[in-house]
């Protein structure tokens, strides 16, 4: 019989455990599968999460499957960049590479990129990061090209996790923690197409409008940005080494140029829904004099900030000259590829938990940031790291995958890193979304600040590449 979970039952039980399945409640069939692991969501996050799991050596006897509502995807390298592509931090490349798929993104395409330039378009300000040994700094891949390198992986341990795409999960049946014989003590799985499936542990990777993350009744801290994303795949005017990325703060959002090659760049401009709807239809020639001028004018400069901050900065100087940076211009662009202009929009949430009993939330189901700081996918494989690593020590302990005693280790791990790198990322995007001159000359000597002093820069790197 299925779980049957009533409120008034289940409310002295405090916060995690009242969970209640909204669905309706069928009898579950004795044929509905049983898995130790099921991950709902087949995105970057969910594929890696299977993928790491499939591949660890202490999961070797068990059952995992993938849900995933969309179509597999067969992947050609095609020779046009798709215009989707992510910032992938050396932490991300390190938990792609435990278990193979870093070699698959290498051998197709990535591109490292060795410095990174941000500047205020109200003031001089700037700041840029920089590796002194010969390490990358991180790597832009196209998103296609990490998920053609999961599909090989997954497809490399299809004996132990099985993929299930086309299967769209349209609702959960929460067990009770300490079940009675008359309640299942799993999760109960229904798919659109009435398939059932049960199992130990489910983990939500279904994206920012996770239906997990909602049937668990888990409360979202979210709202949507006044901003949209213009994404689009671009020529440079002429080749470089271009293994610098680049973002310009303007008052209306960030813009960001991506490196790809050396003659093409991805761009990432924040901006506001109308600019965007007008830069997505504007003519070609239009959109590429946009981006040349959102880079390089100074329209948005004042004398009264240009000369604070120059003081400032000649100050700053006299205490650490070897702390300030080198200016680089960004390159110019020529073209656009057509077709490859597309909007989406922006906003932030975060889940006020991670976990329940038997359910783990993970990537966006968890998590959603701007993309300003290139940190949403990377904040998801943090979490596959964290929780893979806590799985694989339960399973070879022959613990319950599904306990609440290591998910909480995992929330606790996860929270903290993540919470602080959320409010930080909200917290520059209202900084930069004004040209009102206090605030203006206080993110200018802030940002002045921090570019002269090494050791926060240091932290900053290392907390960024994770
Ligand atoms: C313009 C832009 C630029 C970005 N740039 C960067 C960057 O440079 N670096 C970076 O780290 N991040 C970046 N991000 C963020 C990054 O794209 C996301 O964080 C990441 O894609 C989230 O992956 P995910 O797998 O958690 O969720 P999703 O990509 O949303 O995947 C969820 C998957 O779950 C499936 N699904 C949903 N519901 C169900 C269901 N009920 N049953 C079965 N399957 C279901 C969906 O079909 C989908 O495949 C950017 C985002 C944007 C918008």
């Amino acid at each position: 019989m299925a779980a049957v979970c009533g409120r008034a039952l289940l409310a002295p039980l405090g916060g995690r455990l009242r969970a209640c399945p909204r669905a309706p409640i069928r009898p579950l069939t004795s044929a509905a599968p049983l898995y130790d692991v099921v991950v709902s969501g087949g995105g970057m996050v969910g594929s890696a999460m299977a993928a790491a799991l499939g591949h660890d050596i202490h999961f070797h006897d068990k059952k995992i499957a993938l849900l995933e509502a969309g179509p597999r995807k067969e992947y050609c390298l095609p020779e046009s960049y798709s215009n989707r592509v992510s910032s992938i931090s050396p932490g991300s490349a390190t938990l792609l590479s435990s278990f193979g798929a870093w070699d698959h993104v290498v051998s197709l395409r990535c591109k490292p990129f060795r410095r990174m330039q941000v500047w205020d378009a109200c003031s001089e300000a700037i700041i840029t990061f920089e590796k002194d040994d010969l390490d990358d700094m991180g790597y832009i891949v196209e998103n296609d090209v990490i998920m053609s390198a999961l599909t090989k992986q997954l497809d490399a341990v299809a004996d132990r996790v099985e993929v299930f795409y086309g299967s769209r999960a349209v609702g959960y049946t929460w067990p009770l923690p300490s079940h009675s014989s008359d309640t299942s003590p799993w999760v109960q799985i229904e798919l659109a197409d009435g398939r059932r499936l049960q199992t130990k542990l489910l983990i939500g990777a279904d994206g920012h409008n996770s239906v997990v993350r909602k049937e668990a009744e888990i409360q979202n801290i979210e709202h949507q940005y006044d901003q949209s994303a213009v994404v689009a795949t671009l020529h440079l005017s002429e080749a470089t080494d271009n293994n610098v990325a680049w973002q310009r703060f303007l008052p209306t959002g960030p813009i960001a140029l991506l490196p790809l090659s050396d003659t093409t760049s991805s761009l990432v401009w924040s901006t506001s829904h109308e600019h965007a709807s007008k830069l997505l239809t504007m003519d070609k020639e239009s959109f590429v004099d946009s981006i040349n001028s959102a880079f390089w004018s100074n329209v948005n400069h004042s004398d009264f900030i240009d000369a604070a901050g120059a003081m400032f900065r000649s100050a700053l100087s006299l205490l650490k000259p070897s702390g300030t940076a080198v200016r680089q211009l960004p390159p110019s662009v020529a073209e656009v590829d057509p077709e490859s202009r597309a909007v989406f929009p922006l906003g932030m949430g975060h889940a006020a938990q991670y976990v329940r009993h038997r359910v783990a939330l993970i990537g966006d189901a968890a998590h959603r940031v701007h993309p300003l700081a290139g940190q949403g996918v990377n904040l998801g494989f943090g979490d596959i790291a964290c929780l893979a690593h806590h799985l694989s020590a339960a399973a070879f302990n022959g613990q319950d995958l599904g306990s609440l005693k290591h998910l909480l280790r995992f929330e606790t791990e996860r929270q903290r890193h993540n919470v602080s790198l959320i409010a930080a990322i909200d917290l520059l995007k209202r900084l930069y979304s004004t040209s009102l001159s206090p605030l203006v000359l206080l993110r200018t000597w802030g940002l002045q600040a921090t570019n002269a002093l090494p050791p926060i820069k240091e932290q900053i790197m290392a907390f960024a590449s994770k």
